[in-house]
């Protein structure tokens, strides 16, 4: 299997791109194999010069930074919003880069989350990710309906660990009537389960509900085609997948259908106000039409600089190459792990290849903290989630064959004995 893996590495086009990133260093010294992109995305190489410029355009011009210079930073985040679209599968003004990630969720929940007393309900997968938990059930108390009875969460069949399509399906069809808002992952953050979107999106606007997103493992990770499913609205961060550094500026999809109404409900603040008129400073609002409208402030460019690096490697390494990689990749390291562990291991992630993305997620039930320990003793990088779930991504823009069977065989000796 090594020879195996070495020549896939070097039939592999994208095989440079690892060169592009900083790999952290193991104990020894060596290359950590970083399987870690699920939870922070590696540093681009060039994200300095994007940081730098910045901080150059502050020293150098300082308030004349927001006319002058490389990018100048009245519209900062519009350079982002291309190749953001692309990932999304949006047009540019159905996408704005802004805030965090569950700030987002909260704006976007003021806005398409208008609950009635005949349709108050969410619906969320069952463990979803506690921060969406805490902001719906928040949203769902703020509206005055109470959470034990408001929010319907759909858990997998008994035995099972992920959800069926048609299960959603199902529950969006029989609860349709009082629903006011699907909510539910791309990707599903502890399974690595990606959701048949298009389905559930159709499902629930049929059903009435309004559909939303949480991409946080799923951009940069699956194919995305937010516009043509008729999505509503989505939200992103921006430093998983998309290696926009830590606490990196997120992102939010608002469809063309709501963007182009200025009446829709929001949180208004002077950055979504008209381009044009802002800074006449006039005492009414009038929103940007499009994502751009629901901004507050002005964009934190320091914490957007490396995205530009991050997202330029996206576009040259092109989506659906890095797609086809993950998926190869992604097989690679489970049959590898199949073949290598000795008694094998329960992989909760879902086998075909429409879904899941590059993470796969182990069940661990015994030993598994020492399992995670001694991994990361051979310079494995993954992460461990209580109870005993162990997470390992191999990011196609970074990795190579060569670290999915070095991960297998570390995952192999540590399981042995
Ligand atoms: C990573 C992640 C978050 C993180 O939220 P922040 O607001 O960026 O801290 C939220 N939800 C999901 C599903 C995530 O995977």
């Amino acid at each position: 299997m090594t020879a195996d893996a070495a020549a896939l590495d070097a039939a592999d086009p994208l095989a440079p791109f690892a060169d592009e990133f900083h790999h952290p260093l193991d104990a020894a010294g060596r290359r950590a194999v970083y399987l870690c992109g699920h939870s922070l995305g590696l540093q681009p190489r060039s994200a300095a010069r994007y940081v730098e410029e910045e901080l150059a355009a502050w020293r150098d011009l300082a308030v004349r930074g927001h006319h002058e210079g490389p990018r100048p930073w009245i519209q900062y985040h519009e350079g982002l919003s291309a190749p953001l679209a692309a990932l999304a599968g949006a047009g540019a003004a159905e996408v704005v880069a802004m805030n965090s990630l569950t700030v987002n969720l909260h704006l976007m929940m003021v806005s398409f989350y208008r609950p009635t007393a005949q349709r108050p309900c969410v619906l969320i997968e069952k463990s979803a990710f506690p921060s969406d938990r805490y902001a719906i059930c928040s949203q769902l108390a703020f509206h005055g309906f109470d959470p034990a009875s408001h929010l319907i969460e759909l858990a997998p069949r008994p035995g099972e660990c992920c959800l069926r399509t048609e299960d959603l399906i199902d529950t969006i069809e029989r609860e349709g009537s009082r629903l006011a808002l699907v909510l539910l992952p791309g990707v599903q953050y502890l399974t690595g389960q990606a959701l048949d979107l298009a389905a559930i999106a159709a499902a629930a606007r049929a059903a009435g509900a309004v559909i939303g997103l949480d991409l946080a493992h799923a951009i940069g990770n699956t194919p995305l085609e937010l516009h043509d499913w008729n999505v509503d609205f989505a939200v992103w961060c921006g430093y998983k997948y998309l290696n926009g550094g830590p606490g990196a500026i997120g992102g939010c999809f608002v469809h063309a259908r709501h963007g182009a109404m200025p009446a829709a409900p929001r949180f208004a603040g002077w950055w979504g106000h008209d381009k044009g008129s802002r800074f006449m400073m006039g005492p009414d609002f009038e929103p940007i039409p499009g994502a751009q409208g629901w901004q507050l402030s002005n964009p934190p460019v320091l914490s957007a600089a490396p995205l530009y690096a991050a997202l330029d490697i996206f576009r040259r390494a092109d989506f659906r190459r890095l797609r086809a990689k993950s998926i190869a990749l992604t097989a690679y390291l489970r049959a590898a792990i199949e073949r290598l562990v000795p008694g094998g291991v329960e992989i909760l992630t879902p086998r075909a290849a429409d879904a899941h993305g590059c993470q796969l997620s182990l069940r661990v039930p015994r030993g598994g903290t020492r399992c995670f320990e001694r991994l990361t003793a051979a310079g494995i990088v993954g992460d461990w989630r209580e109870p005993d779930v162990l997470r390992l991504a191999p990011v196609p823009s970074y990795n190579r064959f060569a670290d999915a069977l070095r991960a297998a065989e570390a995952l192999a000796a540590a399981l042995g004995g």
